[in-house]
This record gives structure tokens, sequence and C-alpha cells, in this order.
């Protein structure tokens, strides 16, 4: 399975990001030529960038996509962007359920199921985040509280072709604080565990599981190389592209 490093470029940023693909490109090299194959590049810039660096990536093989999406296809809600609209534009993933929407925005299980429904029938694959807080995890509720998350918040509709799931324990966003090795490892055995009740062995074992909280080209390569761990969701560390493209050469090791 190829490794997903994804950059979640939150609210920051303007048009002349549109470069950042090209900027990437060069620190990184080519994938067809044979080094870093085995990575594929996403960056969810915020949505009024996204055609732009759809354009800007044009032939640096990193893919685009969205931060979120509407669950409807189309309606009056003010402010909104449905996932036919990310299409439109050229996305082809979207990240559902980050923990800034959960939170901020008061999105629950069955509002992320039914963004991620959106999501695969206008064909992009969606990014499902789950994860605990702080007090979860140290009263001992982490695995109950994720797997009740991806219960829920996987949708009917999904038959495991495309999806990507992130495990981002929210009090690892953004704070510097990093689970154990052996807590990120065993969570996404948790999870795989999941998708496999869901899914079958074999489907939930094409299934990427992305790590998301604090990773940085310092912990990169030992969080990506834990076995169920597929690629990263990455906020802060993604700004930059230096900083990206190290993360993204951990992987080769
Ligand atoms: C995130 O916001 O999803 C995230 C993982 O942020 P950071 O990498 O900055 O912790």
């Amino acid at each position: 399975m190829k490794t997903l490093i994804a950059a979640n470029w939150k609210m920051h940023g303007d048009l002349s990001w549109r470069a950042k693909p090209n900027a990437f490109r060069r620190a990184y090299g080519v994938p067809t030529h044979g080094k870093n194959s085995g990575v594929d590049i996403l960056i969810c810039p915020p949505s009024h960038m996204i055609c732009a660096l759809v354009d800007g990536a044009k032939g640096h093989d990193i893919h685009i996509g969205g931060q979120n999406c509407h669950q409807a296809e189309t309606g009056a809600f003010t402010g909104e962007i449905s996932a036919n609209m990310l299409a439109d534009c050229g996305a082809t993933y979207v990240i559902v359920g980050h923990s800034e929407r959960r939170a901020i925005f008061g999105e629950t299980d069955s509002m992320v199921a039914e963004k991620a429904d959106s999501a695969i029938t206008a064909k992009l694959v969606p990014i499902i985040c789950v994860g605990e807080s702080r007090e979860q995890r140290e009263s001992g509720q982490a695995d109950e509280v994720v797997g009740d998350q991806l219960k829920s918040s996987i949708p009917a509709s999904a038959n495991g072709d495309t999806l990507v799931i992130a495990y981002e324990p929210v009090w690892a966003i953004g704070t510097g604080l990093v689970p154990t090795l052996d807590d990120i490892a065993a969570m996404h055995d948790h999870i795989r565990g999941i998708l496999s009740t869901r899914f079958g062995d074999e489907k939930a074992q094409t299934i990427q599981i992305l790590y998301g909280g604090s990773v940085k080209p310092s912990n990169a390569k030992d969080i990506l190389a834990l076995t169920d761990v597929n690629g990263a969701l990455i906020g802060g560390a993604g700004l930059d592209m230096e900083s990206l493209c190290a993360i993204a050469q951990a992987v080769e090791g």
C-alpha cells in the first residue's frame, strides 16, 4: 500500500501559495523516476485556493483536497461548499470530521458520515478523522471513544474502496505532544480491527490509516515505520514545503 502524506493548511495562506507545489517538487524530486514512488502527497488548502492549487500542482504528481464539505449536494447553505463543488475544482480528497470541525462547529458522527457519503458520491476520497481527548485517554476510554466515532462516522455507502481514516488524538494536535509509539501502534491496530469487522480482513488491509498530531521531520520516521501507520495528516509542519518534504522523505527510510 502507498503511504499518504497529507497537509492540512487550515485557514492559512493566499493565492501566492499556488507556487508551493512547485517548491515542494523541487525539494522532493519526481516520483515517476522511481524515487519516492511509494508516497502520495496531498495538500488541502482553504477552499478559495483549490482551483489555483490544482492548476499549480499539474505535472507535480500532487493531489489537492478540501478540508471539509457540506453533506448536501446543493442548496441554501450560505457559506458552505459541497463535495461536488470540490470535485468540480479538481480536488480528489476531502477531510471530514476533523476535531476542529467537531469541537468548534458542532459536527456529530452522523453529520461526518453524511459528509463522507456525499464525498464518495462525488467520487472524492473522504479522510475520516477520529481521536480522543486528553481526559478520555487519561481515563482509559480512548479505544472505546475512537471505536464508537469510527463505527458511526463511516457511512453505510462505504465499501472500503475509497476511504482513508486519520487517527488524530485531539490533545496532540498543534501542541507538540505525541502519544508513545506503542500507543499509536495499539490504536492503529484497534482501528484496523474495526475496519476488518466492517469490511473483511482483506479489504481492511487496503485502507490507509493515517496518524495526525504534531508530526514533524524529527518524529516522522519512527511514526511512519509503525506497521499499521500508512501515512500522516499534518497541520503546522505541512505549511512549510521543506518540512513536508522531509516528512515524506522519512517514508523512504
Ligand atoms: C491537524 O490539525 O490535523 C494536525 C495534525 O495539526 P498539527 O500537525 O499541527 O498537530
